[in-house]
């Protein structure tokens, strides 16, 4: 018992929400097969509210909202405000869809613990746009831009390819140049799952767990919402799924795992 609850301690939980799974766009390495004709499956704000208590009574440090395109969402904004007003809150998008509205609707719920997190894969457009289509780096651009100007909080997420990998300090040089410092930058390895057919294969053995929700219930990791990776098909007690990843853990302790600790 004392290992576990040294456990609970030293871990910092932290939670992801699938909202949606439906996109504007079809990348070519989209862990989650997301796609404008894939099936929207949206999870309900009113299960967002409930998993965003729980993760605060149980001690999470932070929420995290991806998709799919969250942003094609009505309800994001208070999906969004209910949770930043509790916990960190970090919105991934591929920031394209920043239009006038939805950048007034983001304005409107700003606040210290909102992050937008833009996915930019390149600091020219080709390192970009090889896996995510003709074009997407310029809109991303724009969009990055709008939310620097409407003052909302930025960080970047960079995944690594081989169209990027050589270029990855002229990306670096590139976002500096935007006025976003180190800090706000990751970069996170491409990940054999969904649509990706390269990158590193990811299973419950070397993945540090980061519980995530989506519709059908909670999963050890959100580089998969699939049959291996789920941990229950009951979301709630949040508490309950903890157990089961605790225990999982203590059977991997010490030394078993090697946690990939650059996916967020
Ligand atoms: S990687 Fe992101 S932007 Fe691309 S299709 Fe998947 S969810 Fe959409």
């Amino acid at each position: 018992m004392e290992q576990d609850s040294n456990l609970r301690e030293d871990f910092q939980w932290k939670l992801w929400i699938y909202t949606n799974y439906d996109c504007n766009l079809r990348c070519s390495y989209c862990v989650a097969e997301s796609s404008p004709s894939a099936p929207r499956r949206a999870i309900s704000l009113e299960t967002v509210r409930q998993l965003v208590d729980e993760a605060v009574a149980e001690g999470f440090s932070c929420v995290y909202f991806t998709g799919g395109e969250p942003l094609i969402l009505e309800e994001i904004y208070s999906m969004l405000d209910y949770s930043s007003q509790r916990l960190p809150t970090v919105l991934l998008t591929n920031g394209m869809l920043l239009d006038a509205k939805r950048m007034e609707r983001l304005r409107s719920i700003a606040n210290d613990q909102l992050v937008i997190q833009v996915s930019l894969d390149g600091g020219r457009a080709e390192h970009h746009d090889a896996y995510r289509g003709p074009g997407t780096w310029a809109r991303t651009l724009t969009g990055i831009r709008t939310l620097q100007a409407n003052g909302l909080r930025l960080r970047l997420s960079t995944t690594e390819t081989p169209a990027n990998s050589a270029h990855l300090e002229a990306l670096c040089a590139f976002h500096l140049s935007l006025g976003i410092p180190e800090e706000d930058h990751i970069i996170r390895p491409l990940a054999r799952r969904g649509f990706s057919t390269q990158g590193l294969e990811v299973s419950v053995e070397n993945l540090s767990p980061e519980i995530t929700a989506n519709l059908d219930g909670l999963y050890w990791h959100p580089l998969a919402t699939e049959e291996d990776l789920l941990v229950t098909t009951k979301t709630f007690p949040l508490s309950e799924a903890m157990q089961k990843v605790r225990s999982r853990l203590l059977l991997q302790l010490p030394g078993q795992v090697e946690p990939l600790k650059t996916f967020t």
